[in-house]
């Protein structure tokens, strides 16, 4: 024990134990994850997997233009930004690139609070623009459609979704 060092530190994250996530994409997330997979229900925008430290903890990622977003190249997922299991015990912190998990630096407390913060901006705004609607271009032409609208089966379009989202958090946010 160290009696010149007084000041609060964390233990250091732990090591972890999955360094590798196999994906499988899935209907919907079952009830039991299997440690080191990564399920993908692309029908309900949602990723899930148990933490990459082996703790267990169940870490779900939306799939949303503002949260996560995957990549899959044919063989492998990548997974962005980066998975920050703050609430967890571990504080376990990871990028998923190519099925491979790689470590990140532990964030401090004022930096986890800082990026919520962003992440609440950046949802309000684009929610409260998705529930403008389309914008229209100012010459007359029909407004160009966001990519997400383009080759989309109809009852699954996210729009639809973020709608609804939208309506939700609007309805029911402590204002
Ligand atoms: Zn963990």
């Amino acid at each position: 024990m160290s009696s010149g060092d007084d000041r609060h530190r964390r233990p250091p994250p732990r090591e972890l134990q999955h360094r590798r996530l196999t994906h499988r994409f899935v209907p919907i997330i079952p009830d039991r994850l299997e440690p080191g997979v990564l399920y993908l229900a692309l029908d309900y925008g949602t990723a899930t997997h148990t933490c990459c430290c082996g703790c267990g903890e169940e870490v779900v990622t939306p799939l949303t233009p503002t949260d996560w977003r995957i990549t899959y190249d044919g063989e492998t997922i990548s997974l962005s930004p980066s998975v920050g299991n703050w609430n967890a015990a571990c504080r376990s912190h990871y990028i998923v690139e190519r099925g491979r998990v790689i470590p990140c630096g532990d964030w401090s407390d004022e930096r986890i609070a800082a990026e919520r913060q962003r992440d609440c901006g950046t949802k309000a705004r684009y929610y409260s623009e998705l529930a403008q609607g389309p914008v229209e271009a100012d010459d007359g032409r029909a407004p160009i459609p966001s990519q997400q609208e383009i080759g989309r089966p109809e009852r699954l379009t996210p729009l639809t979704r973020w709608r609804e989202i939208a309506r939700r958090l609007f309805t029911h946010s402590r204002q």
